[in-house]
Order: structure tokens, then sequence, then C-alpha cells
């Protein structure tokens, strides 16, 4: 670093770096603003099946900002995960997740609704208790909920966070692993949790068709063999065009996720179905 800072110890930060620096500082005041407001929201995105019945739904939070507009969760998230931010957001995702599936039970959707676990909410001493309060709060059984967990937010403590899935499971809540294959976790590792499904991250769904030495295609095959082998469902996220949904359905990924089927959209526009629609 002594190399590069300037004369009397400035550091040489360009134009870019400042802008970036205080969009960052933005962000990290008014999220604590948007917290106590209420400006956060969720959209829920359709999870398929096979003949394109929607089986479930991810919850994806939302930011408009008064005053700076719509942030992407892939902007304030890991500002988020730097405080305990994060944790209060995942209760509130939790908490309006829990509220839409007891309006979709209500009007006879028969769902389950996967929401996203950072990996400093999973290490929280009150993970287990707040998750239990909240889902008796809102009377949801435990396996309508689809916990996401990275493979980054696994290996963090790993003995914590498998006590803490083993307990979890009891009760009944599952285990996704989500952008499987981008992150550090082992067979090993895998082999002891209790999870449910991987899921296959759109990196790899993107290139399918795509790429001209077929790596891509030999990425997937050999997760969904690991699904196999570990004996859990796979589901593909990022899934955009019909080329890839017949890739992925030939090789026997049993669950689709993408704007090929529907975006994510606010509870209100998926209020209306009496049934578990079909898509596309
Ligand atoms: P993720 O959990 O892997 O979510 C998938 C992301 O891909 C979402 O972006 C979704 O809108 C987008 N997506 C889905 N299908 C397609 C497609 O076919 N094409 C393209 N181009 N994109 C697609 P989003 O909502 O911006 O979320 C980004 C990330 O932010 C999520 O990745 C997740 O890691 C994080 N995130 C979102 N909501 C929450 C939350 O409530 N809590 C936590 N801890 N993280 C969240
Ligand atoms: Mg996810
Ligand atoms: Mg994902
Ligand atoms: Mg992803």
């Amino acid at each position: 670093r002594a190399k590069k800072s300037a004369p009397f110890g400035l550091c040489h930060i360009s134009e870019d770096g400042f802008k970036e620096f205080d969009r960052y500082l933005d962000i990290k005041s008014k999220l604590e603003q948007a917290i106590e407001s209420d400006e956060l929201s969720i959209v829920l995105q359709p999870q398929v099946t096979h003949d394109g019945t929607v089986s479930s739904f991810e919850a994806l939070v939302r930011w408009y900002s008064k005053e700076l507009g719509p942030v992407s969760p892939g902007e304030f998230i890991p500002i988020a995960e730097e405080s305990y931010a994060i944790c209060e957001i995942g209760d509130i995702v939790l908490r309006k997740t829990l509220n839409v599936m007891s309006n979709f039970v209500k009007a006879g959707l028969n769902t389950t609704i996967a929401i996203n676990i950072s990996a400093r909410q999973i290490v929280m001493p009150d993970f287990i208790n707040s998750l239990l309060s909240r889902v008796n709060q809102f009377g949801i059984p435990p396996h309508r909920l689809m916990l996401e967990l990275t493979e980054t937010a696994l290996v963090v403590d790993i003995e914590l966070v498998k006590e803490t899935m083993l307990e979890l499971a009891k009760f009944g809540f599952r285990f996704s692993i989500d952008d499987f294959g981008t992150g550090y976790s082992s067979l090993a590792y895998l082999k002891v949790l209790p999870i449910s499904e991987l899921k296959i991250d759109k990196y790899f769904v993107d290139d399918i068709g795509k790429d001209f030495d077929g790596k891509a295609a030999q990425i997937v095959d050999a997760i969904l063999e690991m699904a196999k082998a570990l004996n859990v469902t796979c589901i593909a996220e990022g899934v955009e065009t019909v080329e890839q949904l017949n890739y992925l359905k030939g090789k026997g990924c049993e669950r689709f996720q993408g704007y090929y089927f529907s975006r994510p959209e606010p509870e209100a526009y998926w209020a209306e179905l009496k049934q578990n629609p079909t898509l596309p």
C-alpha cells in the first residue's frame, strides 16, 4: 500500500472511488431509516415442476427508497450483512413471507415459499427461537418454509451451522443450497447436513447452449449427479430459454425458476389465483 500512496501519506482515490464510497455511505445510512419506515417489501418468483405447475415461490426482498429510488438487493444486502441490519431485514422478510403464505392458504393455494438466509443470521444465538415464534405467530407449519443458504454461509462456522440446521430440521424446516456450484462446500460437509435441495446457480444455466466446449453443460450434469448421490432434488435458477429448460429436463432436473416462467412479482399479482397455476 505504501508504494501507491501519494506524498504526505494520502491515498490516491479516483473520482469513481469517491462516488462509490458516497453511494456506500448513502445506502448504509438510509437502510436504517428504510427498516424503520417500512420501505422494504417482498416479491415472489414461482418455482415450477416438469409440467409447469407452480409448486412454490421464492421471496425476494425489494427496497424502493424515497430518496434513492429502487436499490437492488445485490447492492444493499452485502452492506446490510456488515451489521445487525441483515437480521432485522431477515425478520421483516420472514414476517412478510409468512403473511403472504397465510393469505395463500386462505385462498386455497397449496405452496411452499423459499426465503434467503444470510450467513450472519444463521449463526445468531436466537435464530432458532425467533424462527419458531414467527411461524407459530402466523400459524404456518415449518415444512412450508424452505430456507435457502449459500455454500459460503455453510462454511462460516460449519459445526454451529450443522447443529442449527439439524435442530430446525427436527421441527420440519427444509433447506436448499442456493447458488450451488459457486461456493466452497465439499461433499463431505453436504453429506452430514439435512439438505432437501440443491439450487443450480444461474451462472451455469446461462451458458447452456452458448458455450462451445460444452463445459457449462458438463458442470450442470455433475451437479445433477451430485444431487442424486446426496439423495436430494435439484432446482435450476435463472432459466430464461426453452433450450435451457429442455436440456435441464432431459438431465433429470426436477424444478425450475426463471424469467422463462415469470419474473418476481408482488403478492397482489398472485393473489387472484385460486389454484396452483401452470406456466408459462
Ligand atoms: P438469489 O437468491 O440467487 O436470487 C435469484 C436472483 O436472480 C434474484 O435477483 C432474481 O430476481 C434473479 N432472477 C431470477 N430469475 C432470473 C432470470 O431468469 N434471469 C435473470 N437475469 N435473473 C433472474 P434479486 O432479487 O436481485 O436478488 C439478488 C440476490 O440478493 C439473491 O440471489 C439473494 O442472494 C439476495 N437476496 C434477495 N432477497 C433477499 C433476502 O430477503 N434476504 C437475503 N439475505 N438475501 C436476499
Ligand atoms: Mg435465493
Ligand atoms: Mg440463487
Ligand atoms: Mg444466484
